[in-house]
């Protein structure tokens, strides 16, 4: 039987089809958490700079009140996401093992918790301009974990010019259901999200890119497009990683953005679906961004959902809230194949964070962590890189700690830490751990390419 989409050929090559796991929490609607009595809101949880305190020790502050002016043009705001207090400016763990400053704000539990920022805006009056401020000014980054500050996506830099929007609501990584439940729930938002982008970058139509395990997706927003707003929704492969931005301008608009490049390269803007909803609902209103959707799942949590959640509710308190088999789970903050393995429960749900899962640690989708053995020359890793790079070279080379090489021969900076190769490799061997720390340290040399 033929179903439009169902048999979608738009894809790119290369790839893997990992576990979907999302049956656990796909059909459950979006659900408040409750506000937890301490949050804790990092200066840097997005790329660039962070972003400096305006508040202080001892002061109240009001839900959505910005708290945090950004520290330059690459950098956002932060906006109290609950009415409270702010206990101190100190330093807080991150997921990445270290310490980075934060606000820590204790909740008043008879507050209302009403959001009493924001003026109404009319979008079609503001430049290009004021349109790339006023989103700053919401403090949106990149929802789709990337962290990104989108309004830097949206001003263009000298001689470049975008035609297309590719809006991403392929949600590849197994288990996360965020995007499927803010396509079915929040299509309003993400199309006045769409229409800002659009006059923003003066582009001429926008593309929605959905996986066909999402059909439910594909008409709920087929039906929803508005009139006059130059739309397309279209259902592509469900494979993995087809959610990254150079897969999915090729599988949507069949342009191949450059080593080294971007998709602005070819005339090419992308955003992700959940971050747009933000923009639609934010912008119009000028209010921040104090919360997110975010998917709590994985085989060890007793009641898996997808979570409205005030940004710096701390792991504890959520995991607490669905019930979970502590001792047997390893956690990830994000999906199991671009996420964060975390050893403690002692650290916020930052802006970036699209699901926290707990899975037993030896799922085959858990973050590999066990022994390594030599690699058999097999030929997976070449197989399922969809950069077309040679994995099992590479490391070798990281091994041999020859990361210039890496770079300047193989194209180490063309990876973008999918884990399509470790995921695949039969012998165990950490690629992807191994390729991140090598691009870091290349990055600190300075190697060109
Ligand atoms: S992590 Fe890098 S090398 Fe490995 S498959 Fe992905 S892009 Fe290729
Ligand atoms: S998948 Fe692993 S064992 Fe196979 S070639 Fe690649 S690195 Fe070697």
């Amino acid at each position: 039987m033929w179903l439009p989409g169902l048999n979608s050929r738009k894809t790119f090559s290369h790839g893997i089809h990992p576990p979907e796991s999302k049956e656990l929490t796909q059909d459950k609607a979006i659900r408040r958490l409750p506000f937890a009595p301490h949050l804790i809101i990092p200066l840097s949880q997005h790329t660039g700079a962070p972003a400096k305190p305006i508040v202080r020790e001892g002061q109240e502050v009001a839900r959505g009140e910005p708290i945090a002016e950004p520290g330059g043009f690459v950098s956002v705001p932060m906006h109290a996401p609950v009415t409270g207090r702010v206990e101190k400016i100190a330093l807080a763990r991150d997921a990445r093992g270290g310490m980075s400053p934060a606000i820590f704000i204790e909740q008043y539990p008879a507050a209302n918790q009403e959001i009493l920022y924001g003026a109404e805006t009319d979008i079609d009056s503001l430049t290009p301009e004021e349109l790339v401020k006023a989103v700053q000014a919401t403090g949106v980054v990149g929802l789709g974990g990337a962290a990104f500050p989108t309004h830097v996506k949206l001003a263009l830099p000298e001689g470049k010019s975008v035609d297309t929007i590719i809006v991403n609501g392929c949600e590849c990584e197994p288990f996360l259901t965020t995007d499927h439940r803010v396509m079915l729930e929040q299509v309003d938002s993400i199309f006045k999200g769409i229409r800002i982008v659009l006059r923003a970058l003066g582009a001429k139509q926008a593309i929605v890119g959905i996986e066909t395990n999402k059909m439910d997706a594909v008409e709920t927003m087929r039906a929803g497009i508005p009139k006059g707003v130059p739309c397309t929704i279209e259902a592509i492969e469900a494979k993995y990683p087809q959610g990254a931005e150079k897969m999915l301008t090729k599988a949507l608009v069949n342009r191949e953005v450059p080593s080294g490049g971007l998709p602005i390269d070819v005339g090419v803007a992308v955003f992700n679906v959940a971050t747009l909803a933000q923009i639609g609902e934010l912008m119009p209103v000028r209010q921040g961004l104090i919360e997110r959707v975010v998917t709590v799942s994985g085989t060890g949590v007793h009641n898996p959902g997808n979570f409205l959640m005030a940004i710096g509710t701390p792991l504890r308190f959520i995991m607490d809230q669905v019930g979970f088999k502590e001792r047997e789970c390893q956690i990830i903050l994000g999906g199991p194949m671009m996420g964060t393995s975390v050893g403690t429960l002692d650290l916020p749900v930052t802006k970036g964070v699209t699901g926290i899962l707990a899975i037993a640690k030896d799922h085959p989708l858990a973050i590999r962590n066990g022994k390594v053995f030599p690699c058999i020359k097999c030929g997976s890793c070449v197989e399922a890189c969809p950069m077309h790079l040679n994995p099992s070279e590479l490391g070798l080379l990281a091994r041999k700690q020859e990361y210039e090489t890496m770079a300047e021969r193989y194209h180490l900076m063309d990876c973008f830490e999918c884990g399509c190769c470790s995921f695949v490799c039969p012998s165990n061997i950490p690629l992807v751990q191994y390729f991140r720390v090598s691009k870091a340290i290349n990055r600190e040399r300075k190697v060109p390419k």
